[in-house]
């Protein structure tokens, strides 16, 4: 199991095919503001890549780029709502088509408000992986290794989330809406970027 860390772009054929997990890590919250900054990424076999992208970076990536827009690859996500809408500001791509994990869990395990990426591991999983450095500085030219071991962990367990998670899904009958959602995702993300973030557009007020 190794982190690899790159600048600027994805290498060549480094990725196995099938699913891939994806997070993003940026300055902030506001996504035209706060930049991207970091873009995780992992096939699922053990192994995470780290692009990373410095101020004033054009953001071109085409080995990146290709694999976030590949319709054959389904991109597993934990709020990919956010990682969405990032990455087709920044990149310009829309990484689909979309698992989300947490969406998963909020469909599924409805005894609880607590659907967290931390959570989700401990419960499903068994596993456990800090959060501690979520809040810090991914602007900085030099990422430490605790910034890069978090930045890892963030992927490294969708893959296996999703079997579980669709385990609880089948079971419950709630496999097709879970899916519906997956492909309004994107959609969703557009309507954050384009001036509707907080405003549910289905509610009566
Ligand atoms: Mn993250």
């Amino acid at each position: 199991m190794t982190v690899h860390f790159h600048e600027e772009d994805l290498p060549a054929g480094v990725l196995a095919p099938g699913p891939v997990a994806v997070d993003t890590e940026t300055m902030g919250l506001i996504t035209p503001r706060d930049r991207l900054c970091v873009v995780q990424i992992s096939d699922g076999k053990g192994d995470e890549h780290l692009v990373r992208f410095a101020a004033g970076s054009d953001y071109a990536a085409p080995n990146l780029r290709a694999v976030l827009a590949d319709p054959e690859r389904l991109k597993l996500y934990h709020f990919g709502r956010f990682d969405l809408a990032a990455i087709k500001y920044y990149l310009g791509v829309v990484a689909a088509p979309v698992y989300c994990t947490k969406i998963a869990s909020r469909l599924i395990r409805t005894y609880t408000d607590r659907h967290g990426l931390k959570e989700l591991v401990r419960e499903l999983l068994g596993q456990d992986i800090s959060k501690q450095q979520q809040s810090s500085d991914w602007g900085n030219p030099t990422l430490s290794d605790a910034q890069k071991d978090y930045a890892a962990s963030d992927v490294r367990f969708l893959h296996a989330l999703r079997t579980e998670l669709n385990k609880r899904l089948e079971r419950e009958g709630r496999m097709e809406l879970a899916q519906a959602c997956f492909d309004f995702l994107p959609h969703r993300a557009e309507l954050d970027l384009a001036g509707w973030p907080e405003i549910d557009i289905f509610s009566h007020m």
